[in-house]
């Protein structure tokens, strides 16, 4: 079939289409309606049809997949591993299910999953779904602060944590940061569950945490079935930073998010039922949600969970549990890829890597220095995909599933199945001619398994995503961007102040908030310069209260190493930015606006474009100096 028919097809007939698609999952009982479009921008996929994910992922494959491995686990930071198949699997997540069960955990209640890569933490995303419960992932390297607000906002009854993780062979403690935050938030959750590893002590709060094999010894081997839901039920909750300091819950659907899923396997990454796919980013992010946890699984594939880095035990890591797992897909982002390059492709040559298909790679700018020098180096075909926190899917890849499409080097693709994509001018909101840089938006609806709204927040949700052009019934991705004229689009960056570094979203504004609260720091601003393996990392410019600081090079040393603490305890070593430098003032508009963009520029060595409204030029040298002295 031609790629482009199927296409036009989701956009023009989208009940159709996915009424089609939605025969690739098990359905209790069928919907009522394909599309709910009584509250648009708002789209209710499959209203009425009943449900449930982790059937879907684990269950429905028991009669032909009991003895298939479905996870297998392998830490090069603990030297462990361990296989489980279908069977066991559904053993696992029952005994979780059951004990979340006991702590009174109920259809719709959220539980926050803080923990490091290992099967547990699986087994309790599987298990919340089993129970009808919304899972909220936060990502091991956030901090106390981060971690608080997250339990604020989601409100979960349980928390389900671990002593530790492990980066690099370095032991990493969860629990007191997980301590602080609970004592920083408002809410406090019933119940604390640990999974205790062994590699950090900690003292258990007393009526509070309960630890994991104690609370499975006592509910047994209890069956938990599945509980049916709503397809448009939230199946969880993902935080992702926006251009605010308070991060936005993205909102998942159970049905269309399984459906969508689904499709992904089938027509991008290529993927057979009992293949094993390996994925290597974590569970605290959405591609470790969507092709770590709930793709493969749903495909009935084998899901290779790895704990470690790309370098260790050396820089072939990834390439020998390829060998050793015989593993079909494998997805990764340009960041892994590019710390790999400064080792000899005689890593991957050592590799037996026969059984590996194609290469994925996401969640920033994929280069093609980067693109090429690794397609050349595994001698497999390496594809480029574009999506978001909030899409769950990509927007834009290759879908040779259907059309085997040759790639264009710097794009990600073209627009996927039920992705209307247009490229718009930025004021007129009108769409630009190809060749032309506009915005990438993507006209209603949103298709399956994309979020649903912001957690608890209707109004932001409308009032972020589908206000930038007014009139109009569009989502703004928040990507500037640019299309040929055979529909390949090229994303040349974010339209907002978010940046990315390592392919992890980060907000300069949560950045500044953090770096605002230490006391010695009259004013910050926060930006992204581009960076040759992270693809971009944080720069700050402080004023400092203390100007005379300014002239004391001991003095500043000191107080960029605070500052950087800061952001690390409080955030997490993510946010931290890669240098603090220090200005007597900020550039800013008459009207008192940060000029970021400029300040951007000068650390990129750009033009800083349009300074006319400069209320004080000076400023803006002293931005030069302090970015010519580091
Ligand atoms: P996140 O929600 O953290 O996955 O970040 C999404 C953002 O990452 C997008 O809005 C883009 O700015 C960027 N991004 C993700 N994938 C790609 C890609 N393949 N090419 C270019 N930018 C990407």
């Amino acid at each position: 079939m031609r790629y482009a028919d199927y296409h036009r097809r989701s956009i023009e007939l989208p009940e159709a289409f996915w009424a089609e698609q939605a025969g690739l999952i098990d359905w209790h009982r069928p919907w009522d309606q394909v599309l709910d479009a009584t509250r648009k921008p708002f789209a209710r996929w499959f209203p009425g049809g009943l449900t449930n994910l982790c059937h879907n992922a684990i269950d429905r494959h028991l009669p032909w997949r009991a003895e298939q491995p479905a996870l297998i686990w392998e830490s090069t930071e603990v030297d462990q591993s361990r296989s489980y198949t279908y069977a066991q699997l559904h053993a696992e997540v029952q005994r979780m299910a059951a004990v979340l069960r006991r702590q009174g955990v109920e259809q719709g209640d959220r539980v926050l999953i803080y923990m490091p890569m290992i099967p547990e933490a699986v087994f309790a995303m599987l298990a919340c779904a089993r129970l009808g419960a919304i899972h909220s992932v936060v990502f091991g390297g956030f901090a106390a602060m981060s971690l608080a607000t997250r339990i604020d906002d989601a409100q979960p009854k349980v928390v389900v944590s671990s002593d530790a993780g492990s980066r690099a062979g370095r032991v990493i403690p969860y629990k007191p940061l997980l301590d602080e935050a609970i004592a920083r938030a408002t809410h406090k959750p019933d119940t604390v569950l640990m999974v205790d590893r062994g590699l950090q002590p900690y003292e258990p709060v007393v009526g509070r945490d309960l630890d994991y094999v104690a609370a499975c010894a006592a509910v047994g081997g209890t069956p938990v079935a599945c509980t049916w839901v709503d397809a448009t039920h939230p199946s969880y909750i993902l935080y992702t930073s926006g251009t605010t300091g308070r991060p936005k819950g993205v909102q998942r659907d159970t049905g269309g998010y399984a459906v969508a899923l689904a499709v992904s396997m089938r027509d991008i990454f290529r993927a057979e039922p009992g293949q094993t796919y390996f994925c290597t980013s974590d569970i605290g992010w959405v591609v470790g949600h969507s092709y770590i946890v709930y793709g493969p699984l749903l495909h009935g594939m084998t899901t290779l969970l790895y704990e470690g880095t790309p370098l260790r035990p050396d820089a072939g890591s990834f390439w020998q549990l390829v060998e050793r797992h015989r593993v079909s897909v494998m997805f990764s982002s340009p960041t892994a890829i590019r710390v790999l390059k400064k080792f000899d492709t005689a890593f991957m040559r050592n590799s037996d890597l026969s059984s590996l298909q194609r290469l994925f790679l996401a969640g920033e700018p994929l280069d093609e220095p980067t693109a090429a020098w690794i397609a050349q180096a595994l001698g497999k075909p390496v594809v480029d995909n574009y999506w978001q926190t909030e899409t769950g899917w990509p927007i834009l890849s290759i879908a040779g599933g259907v059309e085997e499409l040759a790639p264009k080097p710097g794009s990600p693709g073209v627009a996927m199945a039920g992705y209307d994509v247009q490229i718009l001018h930025d004021s007129t909101g009108e769409p630009v001619a190809p060749g032309e840089k506009g915005v990438v938006a993507i006209g209603w609806p949103l298709p399956p398994g994309c979020m649903q709204t912001v957690w608890g927040d209707d109004a932001r949700f409308v009032g972020t995503y589908w206000s930038t052009f007014p009139g109009k019934q569009v989502y703004s991705t928040f990507d500037w961007g640019v299309a040929d004229a055979s529909g390949y689009i090229t994303i040349l960056g974010r339209t907002d102040d978010v940046i990315n570094v390592a392919g992890h979203r980060l907000g300069t504004r949560e950045i500044e908030e953090s770096i605002s609260s230490h006391t010695a720091v009259a004013e910050v601003a926060v930006v992204g310069a581009a960076d040759a393996i992270k693809g971009q990392v944080a720069m700050a410019f402080v004023v400092p209260r203390d100007a005379g600081k300014m002239a004391d090079a001991a003095a500043c040393a000191s107080l960029e190493a605070s500052i950087m603490q800061t952001v690390q305890a409080q955030l997490g070593a993510l946010a931290r930015p890669a240098r603090v430098r220090f200005v007597a003032m900020l550039p800013k508009t008459r009207s008192g606006k940060l000029l970021r963009r400029s300040i951007q520029a000068l650390c990129e060595q750009r033009d800083p474009g349009d300074l006319t409204t400069l209320e004080e030029p000076l400023a803006l040298a002293q931005i030069r100096e302090a970015i010519a002295h580091q």
